[in-house]
């Protein structure tokens, strides 16, 4: 049943009793008319070098084993990536980055990304983002935010059980975090809230680890303010905690 409203995106994330259940009702949502015509918008008109493909252009579920002891927290699906192939970080240069440094770090089966039928396996990890539809200039308001955290709690809640450690990929990660931690493990964010940084680390009893990483956007890995060996450092401390390393 689509979602339309926040009221609908809370009642059905909360009644969403797995994770098919939240990506097929992450898919079906249409509760933010901007990202909506956004996303639409971009499916339709395509960049030149996609104009023979068929986009996605709806919101972008999570990826990964449900008994993830790592998971991968972005700000949301880029407009040529995630919300033309379907699967979030895949089909564009962040998730080229990505996907080499979780391969190096044996978390994926392959260091590629390119399509949701690609045969890419992730070992231990889930990936997914605070807003589940590409945004304007990758940049959500903060009530869509909030309308899209409830699919956002859901699913930390499902795969709580077995997660360990929140890689938070840039500071609207890092802050979305907060709400998430309260929401589903009850835990209360230190004071003052810790900034973001790459390599900031927090722990807070009773809820995983988190670790700040730049996001994986070319602004950052062209000017070189991340490069692949922060990324090997930051994946082996996300594996020591979750007791893979
Ligand atoms: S951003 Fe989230 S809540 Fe808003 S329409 Fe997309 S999936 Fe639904």
């Amino acid at each position: 049943m689509p979602s339309r409203t926040p009221q609908e995106v809370a009642a059905h994330a909360a009644a969403a009793a797995d994770l098919p259940a939240v990506d097929a009702g992450v898919a079906d949502c249409f509760a933010c008319p901007r990202l909506v015509a956004w996303r639409e918008e971009v499916a339709l008109v395509k960049r030149a070098s996609f104009r023979d493909q068929d986009y996605w252009g709806r919101p972008v579920p999570g990826f990964g084993p449900a008994d993830a002891t790592i998971a991968i927290l972005g700000l949301a699906p880029a407009a040529h990536g995630g919300n033309r192939t379907g699967r979030i970080f895949t089909g564009d240069r962040s998730g080229d980055v990505l996907f080499a440094a979780l391969h190096r770090a044996g978390l994926a089966n392959q260091p590629t990304s390119v399509a949701a039928d690609d045969g890419l396996t992730l070992h231990h990890t889930r990936i997914f983002a605070a807003v589940r539809c590409a945004p304007p200039d990758n940049k959500p308001l903060p009530v869509e935010r909030d309308t899209c955290a409830p699919w956002l709690h859901r699913e930390l809640d499902l795969i709580r059980p077995t997660l360990r450690v929140v890689v938070a990929l840039g500071a609207f990660a890092w802050a979305a975090w907060w709400p998430a931690m309260t929401a589903v493990y009850g835990g209360r964010p230190p004071v003052p809230r810790p900034a973001f940084g790459h390599g900031a680390q927090v722990s807070v009893a009773g809820a995983p680890d988190l670790l700040g990483c730049y996001h994986v956007s070319q602004q950052n890995t062209f000017t070189g303010r991340l490069t692949p060996a922060m990324l090997d450092d930051v994946f082996a401390d996300a594996k020591r905690r979750a007791g893979l390393a």
